[in-house]
């Protein structure tokens, strides 16, 4: 008797298609992965700049512990991965002054008890109605300054200072978006068992990929219009055009949203209202390697409170040194609509302002101490089109079980579409892991 090997085309090479792909390589089914770049990785993304290696997409790998499936891929690779705790500081404020970093991160700690779910049960659960995470902050932040001194003097402090601008900013940064868009009934819903500390990739993400499609059969440059089904699957691209048993499709929402690909049959009503409904931040990074490094390598973080005149708001600038030690680079990261502001701008323009903004921190740096620079357009990007699901006010999970919910021969993956840890590497990676499940139990 022959096998039939059944055959799978999986849209997308970034994590989630390609752990689909190798699972069900793994398996004995035939796979092809459709990519529009010229590379693979999606928004993993490591560049060589000058010496080192920098990721312009995902950087950390978060809550690592040993059921970690990127930590323990990273592990068995043997890759040089630092704890990152963010926990040192340098905080100066518009004119370059210095704020005592201690003082500020106690606070930071302070506020960050606030959007921690025990806290919203404790203070807010249930709700009535959804609100969104900057009033679940606000009005814990007001019942714990009732019952404790210090909330007390913290409440105090956010009003009269710049201080909850700064914390914003920083918290927008995680989220990539602002607080005020963000559901606190997300947070609520969340109930991720993964527990662990953050860990930093000092050679970058890219390894991570590399590995993962190895002997898998990727075609690069091929960007999918549509996908027809019936008794088989067939993708056009710009290209070709292919047929399979099943489709795995990784579109990013940002790219579903813009209807880029055409399916016919067209897509389920509650799937088209999910993608609606959903929305992805944008997070956008600008890489600056330097000659030398002429600052001390004691703070993870360096935060200055920006002027309300700025082209676009820095959240944070990362300093490499402080993980990797012979490292030059400095990353600025903007989040949310400081990003689509910076996005618009020309380069030198995007340059020079975060270079000014940094000499009030590290005045003794120079433009000419640049040695090379990269910045990130995630929000333009036409293969994303934003950096990672948020769930915005009045929308809940079932949109994501909507959007990830199986269509006839098709299925779904990607960050977008896994109920816990959404918007994390390794949350794509598990929602590829179970597409290529979902195919595995579905008779031909
Ligand atoms: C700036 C930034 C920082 C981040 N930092 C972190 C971090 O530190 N830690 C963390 O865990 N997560 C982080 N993330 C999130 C993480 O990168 C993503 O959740 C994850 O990489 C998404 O993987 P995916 O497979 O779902 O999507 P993608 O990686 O986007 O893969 C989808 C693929 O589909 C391709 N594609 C798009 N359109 C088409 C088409 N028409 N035809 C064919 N192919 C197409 C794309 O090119 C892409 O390769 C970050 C993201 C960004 C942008």
């Amino acid at each position: 008797m022959t096998t039939i090997k059944r055959t799978v085309l999986v849209i997308g090479a970034g994590i989630s298609g390609l752990a689909a792909a190798r699972h069900l390589r793994l398996n004995g089914y035939e796979v092809n992965i459709l990519e529009a770049r010229n590379r693979i990785g999606g928004r993993i993304w490591t560049e060589n700049l000058a010496t080192h290696s920098s990721d312009l997409g995902a950087a950390w790998i978060h809550f690592a512990n040993k059921k970690h499936p990127i930590y323990q891929l990273a592990q068995q690779l043997g890759l040089v991965t630092k704890l990152s705790p963010f926990s040192r500081y340098k905080v100066v404020d518009e004119k370059g002054k210095r704020i005592n970093a201690k003082k500020f991160y106690a606070v930071l700690q302070q506020l960050y008890l606030c959007k921690e779910r025990e806290m919203i049960e404790r203070y807010l659960a249930p709700l009535s109605q959804d609100i969104s995470l900057q009033k679940g902050i606000t009005s814990i932040l007001e019942k714990l300054s009732k019952e404790n001194t210090d909330f007390e003097q913290l409440k105090t402090q956010l009003a009269h200072t710049k201080d909850w601008e700064l914390f914003n900013l920083l918290y927008e940064s995680y989220y990539a978006t602002e607080l005020d868009k963000i559901s606190l009934q997300s947070v609520l819903d969340d109930n991720s068992e993964l527990v662990g500390k953050d860990y930093w990739l000092v050679n970058g993400y890219q390894a991570i990929v590399n590995h993962l499609a190895e002997n898998t059969q990727i075609i690069l440059g091929e960007e999918v219009q549509s996908i027809t089904q019936n008794s088989v699957v067939t993708v056009q691209t710009n290209k070709s055009s292919y047929t399979a048993d099943f489709v795995i499709c990784t579109l990013p929402l940002g790219v579903l949203q813009k209807e880029k690909v055409q399916f016919t049959p067209s897509l389920p009503p509650a799937k088209k209202q999910a993608i609606q409904n959903l929305q992805q931040g944008v997070l956008d990074k600008i890489v600056i390697v330097f000659k030398e490094k002429k600052w001390q390598s004691n703070y993870e973080v360096i935060v200055n409170v920006p002027i309300t005149t700025d082209l676009f708001k820095i959240s944070f600038w990362h300093n490499h040194s402080h993980l990797d030690a012979t490292s030059n680079t400095l990353t600025a990261y903007v989040a949310g609509a400081e990003a689509l502001k910076m996005e618009n701008l020309h380069d030198d323009l995007i340059l020079h302002h975060a270079l000014e903004q940094l000499q009030k921190a590290l005045p003794f740096l120079q433009k000419d101490d640049i040695l090379t620079y990269k910045i990130t357009r995630w929000g333009q990007d036409p293969h994303s089109y934003g950096s990672y699901l948020y769930l915005p006010v009045g929308v809940n999970y079932q949109s994501i079980l909507d959007l990830a919910a199986p269509f006839g021969r098709i299925f779904f993956a990607g960050e977008a579409t896994i109920l816990h840890d959404y918007s994390y590497v390794h949350g794509a990676y598990w929602s590829g892991m179970r597409a290529a499940k979902e195919v595995m139990a579905t008779p031909n």
